[in-house]
């Protein structure tokens, strides 16, 4: 037997795993199980090469509970360690200035294990002695017991053992007796071992009997050893990697709608799938997050500096050893190789939309609705994306076809050109609340668009600041008189003056409700002979701030504004026409005016209301035509609805 201190230079190495890597210490059995599967890999390639001769025989990794003496076992067929090599690796682990080292990234847990051959070391975290039994697979070779009791003593001998390979034996800590749970171990197993190359085996299979579950023969295997993604794409039919989305997300009900095979050897190596879901509320969204794997080993599901942020919103797994894994998150994103694996990415999936869509645009429009989030999300956030995805984004119209932008502008260009060469692009984001401002758009024959995803408002927005020339602009069916929106030069002007105009605003702007953030205006404008008397618009411009502030940040000022409408008299329209004969400004004026003076203060609102009460009787006239105006664009609400209601029911 033999005696030594292992190679730290710092005495208390060990209280420092305890202590700071306490967080995380669920991890000893990821890194012991890495370990097996590393040696029973390091055998295969060795027989392959002809340096181990014969039948490897069972190559199974077990993880085995003993109840009764407390330890947890990790035992492998593998590579084993001569004497020599359990000195070399586990006594004189290349660590120097551990302390300083821990001290320096005891936020970062991660970055200690792993980094710097601690993966063995992770297993005193849970542990008060550990025990390694191992015959080394070279000729000759003498097993070897080694075993610590937490403290950088460790005590070696020659044992007895039969089998090649290596039993890591684990005096579980009373403290940390949950890993003598069959549930908790089997739950870190699926967690972090699902998809290792090689089998690992836990107990027995259990099945159904006689309304009981009970054990079989049979080993209990938790992995998959070869995941849809270490496999050629063209071994696979899509049933396979729906069984591998469902093996991925077992709670998750609904395929997916397509995947990506990822795949690059140079200038990094990186494999996986990505699965674009099928997204039904935005409480899914982040539900099922795309796992980071590294050599089939799972490290994480935070992956937002690896795949650029749109991204994320997908599902799936990425495995790469590229990917420096044990260094913080802030160095992840200026890390070179990172830099180039999320351009790939990005690369990768915009193809393979370019592709759908060009060799099967059918399914591609069915499926454009709920993949349009990830889609224009990714061409707001990145410039690359953009420039691919702008040949595939759809925009769709209210009969429900699909358009790309460039299609679309082709479509309506002779129509919807305004006299100053602006391509205005119409749209509604509600059709119903929209429908008389719809049909006065059909009727001039224009087209409209639905725009209510979303993203949409931002969207539009992009492809404005993007257009050549910024000569495109996309403008909501009720932001203005249809004639006003795309102006041409044959527009039908009134042959009122201001003046005569004035007098119907002022009356009608006396009578409006006051409400709550919300702002009306009242203007006279020319619309068509057949559109309405009275309507309300809402400026585009305004509107539009207001939703994007709902998204951004630092917008919130947009946010705190009232509402502003404007309501529109239409000089065109005989009713109009008959009250500003009726109510010149000269004659509105002159009421004010005289009631003023017998009041004998300066004219207030009210004073103006009551005038043109007084004024040949149209007020009730003028208060019903508001309300209709409110009524058409669901702003008459409450007592103001009730009003309405009885005064049409006393008109008829
Ligand atoms: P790392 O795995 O990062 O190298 P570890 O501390 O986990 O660091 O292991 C140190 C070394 O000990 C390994 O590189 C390997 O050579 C050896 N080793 C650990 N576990 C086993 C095992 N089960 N079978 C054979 N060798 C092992």
């Amino acid at each position: 037997m033999s005696k030594g201190n292992i190679g730290v230079t710092s005495d208390n190495i060990f209280p420092v795993i305890k202590k700071f890597l306490y967080s995380d210490h669920e991890i000893f059995l990821r890194e012991l199980i890495s370990n097996a599967v590393d040696a029973t890999q390091k055998l295969k390639t060795l027989s392959s090469v002809g340096e181990v001769k014969g039948d490897l025989g069972d190559t199974r990794v077990r993880v085995i509970i003993n109840k009764e003496k407390k330890t947890l076992t990790v035992s492998d067929h593998g590579i084993g360690m001569t004497a020599e090599e359990v000195d070399r690796y586990i006594n004189q682990i290349a660590f120097s200035g551990a302390e300083e080292f821990v001290n320096k990234y005891k936020d970062h847990t991660e970055a200690i294990i792993g980094h710097f051959g601690l993966g063995f070391y992770s297993a005193f975290m849970v542990s008060k002695k550990v025990e390694i039994f191992s015959l080394s697979y070279q000729d000759d070779a003498k097993a070897v017991h080694w075993s610590c009791e937490g403290s950088p003593e460790y005590q070696m001998e020659d044992t007895i053992k039969a089998e090649r390979g290596t039993d890591i034996v684990l005096h579980i800590d009373d403290e940390f007796a949950q890993y003598l749970e069959d549930a908790t171990i089997e739950g870190l197993l699926k967690k972090y071992c699902k998809f290792l190359p090689v089998e690992i085996a836990f107990g027995k299979k259990k099945e159904w009997k006689d309304g009981k579950q009970v054990e079989t023969d049979e080993e209990n295997i938790i992995n998959d050893t070869t995941p849809a993604w270490t496999r050629k794409p063209a071994d696979l039919k899509d049933e396979d990697y729906d069984k591998f989305y469902h093996e991925l997300y077992p709670t998750q009900m609904d395929e997916p709608l397509f995947h990506i095979h990822l795949n690059v050897d140079y200038p990094f190596h990186l494999t996986g799938i990505l699965y674009f879901p099928k997204i039904k509320t935005n409480l899914d969204v982040h539900r099922n997050k795309i796992q980071l794997y590294c050599n089939q080993v799972y490290v994480t599901d935070e992956v937002e500096n690896i795949v650029p942020e749109y991204l994320t919103l997908l599902h799936g797994v990425i495995d790469s050893p590229d990917i420096p894994l044990n260094v913080s998150r802030s160095y992840l994103q200026s890390d070179n190789n990172v830099k180039k694996i999320s351009g790939y990415i990005t690369k990768k999936v915009a193809d393979k939309l370019a592709e759908m869509f060009k060799n099967d645009r059918e399914n591609f429009e069915k499926k454009w609705d709920d993949i349009k989030l990830f889609i224009q999300f990714g061409m707001l956030t990145d410039e690359k994306f953009y420039e691919k995805a702008v040949g595939f984004a759809l925009l769709k119209n209210l009969e429900g076809k699909y358009f790309t932008l460039d299609e679309y502008k082709d479509k309506i260009k002779d129509a919807q050109t305004d006299k100053d060469g602006n391509l205005v692009i119409l749209y509604t984001q509600n059709a119903d609340a929209n429908y008389t401002y719809i049909e006065r758009a059909k009727a001039k024959g224009y087209d409209v668009l639905l725009q209510n995803g979303e993203l949409d408002v931002h969207a539009m927005s992009q492809a404005e600041q993007k257009a050549e020339g910024n000569k495109l602009r996309f403008v909501r069916v009720d932001s203005d008189t249809i004639e006003n929106i795309i102006r041409k030069d044959d527009a039908v002007k009134d042959n009122y003056s201001d003046e005569q105009k004035e007098g119907l605003r002022k009356a009608v702007e006396a009578i409006i409700p006051e409400a709550d953030k919300l702002n009306y205006y009242v203007s006279c404008e020319a619309a068509a002979t057949d559109a309405l008397p009275v309507f309300l618009t809402q400026n585009e411009f305004m509107r539009r701030m207001k939703e994007m502030s709902a998204h951004q940040q630092g917008m919130s000022f947009y946010g705190q504004m009232p509402d502003n409408y404007t309501i529109v008299l239409n000089t065109s329209h005989p009713l109009i026409q008959d009250l500003i004969s009726k109510m010149t400004s000269e004659q509105v004026s002159k009421e004010v005016e005289k009631k003023a003076e017998k009041d004998g203060e300066a004219p207030t609102k009210e004073t103006v209301v009551e005038t043109v009460y007084t004024l040949k009787g149209e007020d009730e006239r003028i208060k019903q035509l508001i309300d209709i105006a409110l009524l058409a664009s669901g702003k008459l609400k409450g007592e103001a609805l009730a009003k309405f209601v009885n005064r049409s029911v006393e008109l008829l």
